[in-house]
């Protein structure tokens, strides 16, 4: 049997262990947070994912799955070594690489056998070639090692089906026998399976990434214009959802992609294209169209109210999309920060982002818990993440709570035939404004 070891245990390493092993292979994951791998023992995961405290207890009382701090002893042993570590921003853009070079060294210090590695984070093109070269450099043991390229594609929020359900999986190697062990280890999970090289491979992911981006930023700057000219994003982008080359999926306006990849991964390739003289024009325009995004609620509600100073502002949704507890560049905090910084009294309200918001804002904030509890005497209300339990609220209670119902969607939640009979002033994405909240005084009550 092959022995499998993962390192990192956050939305990719911990995934990719516990699929792994539900499949059946032997895994241990790593990590150096101690903290981590003391909860996973207990079959908790330490992030917001549907179904994998499930999975993780499952496997672990099979015998399949295991959890340690302790590096040396489990690539000493391994076949396979995943590399699933965070690869955040740089501050000029470029990717960071410190999380990946560290397991890198741990690797060459520890190995005692032949071992391929294989690096499922988002990494520059070129890198893969690196880090075999790196680890070469500084093993310790004379061992045959081989680095292989297998970008992830989950998403997080349905993370566990992604992985189980993919739609491809993507090996980029550099010889048969890396190509044979990483055949092996994924044909349980019956998924079409694409081999070329390390580049084309790293390669894959950007290009998935910044595609996606792109089209959410063609969609909002369309957006915007249709609120200009009077047109209705709804209706723009259903009729062009017919045309089976557009497709309907990322067509939703908003305020802007968030989360832990698209604005780095966006921002990377950038980088990455301008150091070899060539200016990627499109993902170019992707990011500065998505940092104005982000503030076009703030925008519209300028309009309305002069100054935020001590205004009771409730805001509906934190994280950066609905299905999961991830703060990554959510459009949430700049908003919030502005929002304090003119001062604003923020009343927030998620239904898992609150213990995360909390590390960033511990005391400036009242977090509510209810929708009703954080409407109740604002004066303005922000949606910031389009999660369920907003989409289906009781739109009544806008008006019925509110001190002003001036309602700012930044995620289009409710239809607009909905909204127009409850009183509220409402604006949103691409689509007309709704004006029909009177002040008592006008209506003589
Ligand atoms: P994360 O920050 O959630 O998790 C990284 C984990 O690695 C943390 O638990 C951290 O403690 C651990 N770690 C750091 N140094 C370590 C070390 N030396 N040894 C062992 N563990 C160590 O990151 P993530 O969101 O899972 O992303 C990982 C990579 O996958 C990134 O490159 C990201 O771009 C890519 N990716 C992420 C997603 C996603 O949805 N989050 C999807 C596809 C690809």
């Amino acid at each position: 049997m092959t022995n499998i070891t993962v390192a990192g245990t956050g939305y990719v390493g911990l995934v990719t262990g516990v699929c792994l092993a539900e499949v059946g292979h032997k895994v241990t994951c790593v990590d150096n947070v101690q903290e981590k791998i003391n909860i996973l023992n207990k079959g908790i995961s330490p992030i917001f994912e549907p179904g994998l405290d499930e999975l993780i207890t499952k496997n672990i009382e099979a015998d399949k799955l295991t959890f340690t701090t302790d590096f040396q002893n489990a690539y000493s042993r391994s076949d396979v070594i995943f590399i699933g570590v965070g690869t955040p921003e740089n501050e000029d853009g470029s990717a960071n690489l410190n999380y990946i070079y560290t397991v890198a060294h741990q690797i060459a210090k520890s190995v005692e056998r032949n071992c391929l590695i294989v690096i499922k984070s988002t990494v520059p093109i070129g890198t893969n070639e690196k880090i075999e070269k790196f680890i070469k450099q500084h093993l310790e043991n004379d061992v045959r090692i081989e680095v292989a390229s297998n970008p992830e594609f989950l998403a997080q929020g349905t993370a566990l089906r992604d992985t189980l359900h993919a739609s491809r999986i993507i090996l980029g190697v550099e010889s048969e026998l890396a190509k044979q062990i990483l055949t092996d280890i994924y044909k349980p999970f019956n998924q079409p399976i694409l081999t070329m090289n390390r580049r084309s491979a790293e390669m894959v992911k950007y290009a998935s990434n910044d595609f996606l981006a792109l089209k959410i930023s063609f969609i909002n700057d369309i957006a915007n214009l249709c609120e200009t000219v009077g047109a209705n994003i709804e209706d723009v982008t259903s009729g062009m959802s017919y045309d089976q080359r557009i497709g309907d999926k990322f067509l939703n306006p908003g305020i802007g992609y968030g989360g832990s990849c698209f604005p780095k991964d966006t921002k990377a390739l950038h980088w990455l294209s301008e150091e070899e003289g060539y200016v990627l024009r499109t993902i170019k325009a992707a990011i500065e169209v998505n940092e104005k995004q982000k503030f076009q609620l703030i925008k519209k509600s300028r309009k309305d109210f002069p100054s935020f100073v001590g205004l009771k502002i409730a805001v509906l949704g934190l994280t950066f999309k609905p299905g999961t507890d991830d703060l990554r560049e959510a459009p949430s905090i700049p908003n919030i920060r502005l929002l304090l910084n003119e001062g604003a009294q923020i009343h927030a309200y998620d239904p898992v982002g609150i213990n995360n918001f909390k590390k960033i804002y511990p005391r400036e904030i009242t977090y509510g818990n209810s929708i009703e509890e954080v409407l109740h005497e604002a004066d303005i209300c922000f949606i910031f993440t389009e999660w369920e339990e907003i989409k289906s609220m009781d739109l009544k209670l806008f008006n019925k709570l509110m001190k002003t119902p001036f309602v700012y969607d930044g995620r289009n939640c409710f239809k607009l035939d909905e909204i127009r009979n409850v009183g509220v002033n409402y604006q949103s994405i691409g689509r007309p404004a709704i004006s029909e909240y009177k002040i008592k005084s006008q209506v003589g009550v």
